[in-house]
């Protein structure tokens, strides 16, 4: 299609009341665009590429650059207020992103660059705010060499489990990011503490409690910080559960049902070997289940009661169990069922019972499409609905909350000592599951006593 047609097929399908408008505006640019356009298809056509001094931007409507009245705050962290777009009838959209300039933001090195590291983390330092790669630890030269090419790594800032100690030597590199099978962050926890570094730990944060004590020491005595990487608990929906427990919205909470599910299938990769994973389906994926519970109402529990299973012949299941089904008693009386199952489809989820509505999040474990809907009664009327929440990258909202306590001084919000707790936890579980009996935890009567102060996310 030529200029000429273009412009006649734009100008029948504008409607009638702005056809007027659009001859004007347009007219000039119609006269000097097909002249244009003709020279410059004239330039393209010269031996050697030659092009006309006319371009093509003299053949669309020039208008005149404005910029919208906006806020325009001085500290560089601080979102920039743009020109309101949407009614109160509508969601409004989130303060635009502000990121730090990336000379102020917190140096990560990832150590270990198999699924998690490569599909969700190092992707999520796109989004974050405070956060930077800036090193990369990997036994795979050839991997190193084609992320750090990726991401913009430099290649003095490549490590093998061997240099892994010269990080020391790094001081562009501040935190350590430990994505490594569960039995390997117990090491490289201490390794990184002794040079110099903060430790985020993927969860389970260790194979055992005594792991995880030993990890707490080395970064104290390091004097670095220590956080486990626990995206749940900075995760909005998961958050708006709890705030809606927290405030009694429904009453007092009275029981949890939660479980998290996926189908496993490689019996030759470490999550099926004991001695690197820890436990199957409890560690893995049963810990959110754990984990979450105790983060939505802040309370310990007393006393759990488990019942586990592996299907016999399955290599899958030769080391590490299938399916962990248990329950826990919380100080308040409230009651949890939880199960984890390592060969059902899909499914990740929870409901919580309160006095006078539920609560129910849908993918509740996932990386994103999270639903939440709500129950309650008001007179004759029930109440069901869904509550739509925006999204966030949860990979970068964790690291950008353990970056803010990094360059703050702040404690992190899921210290060592919350990942220390969930392992006493799951050793009662896998004695209760062992001996068929329930299994007492010390009580523990405050609230949220593992948790640093409350993050403050944007
Ligand atoms: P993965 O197997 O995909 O990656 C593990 C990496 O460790 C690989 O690059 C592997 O080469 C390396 N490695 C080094 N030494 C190894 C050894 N001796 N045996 C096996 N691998 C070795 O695993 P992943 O799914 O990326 O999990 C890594 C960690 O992240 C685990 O602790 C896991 O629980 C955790 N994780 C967390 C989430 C979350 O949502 N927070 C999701 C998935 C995994």
């Amino acid at each position: 299609m030529n200029r000429l047609t273009t412009f006649l097929k734009a100008l029948a399908d504008t409607p009638p009341q702005s056809r007027k408008d659009f001859l004007k505006l347009t007219g000039r640019a119609l006269a000097v665009g097909t002249a244009g356009g003709l020279l410059t298809s004239y330039g393209r056509d010269q031996p050697g590429g030659r092009r006309s001094v006319i371009s093509q931007v003299d053949t669309v409507p020039h208008i005149q650059p404005v910029s919208p009245p906006a806020v325009i705050p001085p500290k560089v962290d601080e979102p920039i207020k743009l020109e309101p777009i949407r009614g109160d009838a509508d969601r409004q959209t989130p303060p635009t992103p502000s990121p730090q300039p990336p000379d102020q933001r917190v140096g990560y090195a990832v150590v270990g660059l198999g699924h998690l590291s490569l599909e969700n983390i190092l992707p999520a330092f796109g989004r974050s705010r405070k956060s930077k790669l800036v090193a990369l630890v990997s036994g795979s030269p050839q991997k190193l060499q084609k992320v750090a090419q990726q991401y913009g790594v430099k290649p003095q800032n490549c490590y093998s489990y061997d240099t892994f100690d010269q990080l020391r030597d790094n001081p562009e590199v501040q935190v350590v990011y430990i994505v490594l099978p569960n039995a390997m962050h117990a090491e490289y926890t201490i390794r990184g503490a002794q040079a110099g570094k903060h430790i985020l730990t993927e969860k389970p944060m260790a194979t055992s409690s005594a792991d995880c004590q030993a990890m707490i020491d080395a970064c104290n005595k390091a004097g670095r910080k220590l956080m486990v990487a626990y995206r749940i608990q900075y995760e909005p929906h998961n958050r708006y559960v709890r705030a809606q427990i927290r405030q009694k919205e429904y009453g007092a909470a009275k029981f949890i049902e939660l479980f998290n599910a996926q189908q496993e299938a490689n019996p030759n990769h470490w999550r099926h070997i004991r001695a690197l994973a820890g436990g199957g389906a409890l560690p893995d994926i049963g810990l959110y289940c754990l984990n979450t519970a105790r983060f939505i109402v802040g309370e310990e529990p007393t006393e759990v009661f488990a019942y586990q299973y592996s299907t016999p012949d399955n290599p899958l299941f030769r080391e590490v169990e299938e399916v962990m089904s248990w329950q826990m008693r919380f100080p308040s009386g409230l009651i949890t069922n939880c199960g984890a199952h390592y060969f059902a489809h899909e499914s990740r989820r929870y409901r919580v019972l309160a006095e006078r509505g539920w609560l129910n999040l849908e993918n509740a474990f996932a990386y994103n499409g999270l639903e939440l809907q709500r129950s309650y009664a008001e007179g004759q009327t029930e109440h069901r609905d869904q509550i739509s929440l925006m999204e966030k990258d949860q990979f970068a909202t964790e690291m950008d909350h353990f970056s803010d306590c990094v360059q703050q001084n702040k404690q992190p919000f899921t210290p060592g000592e919350e990942g220390l707790q969930d392992h006493r936890i799951m050793e009662a579980i896998y004695q209760s599951a062992q001996t068929g009996k329930p299994v007492s935890l010390p009580l523990i009567t405050k609230i949220d006593p593992f948790r640093g102060p409350e993050p403050q996310l944007d």
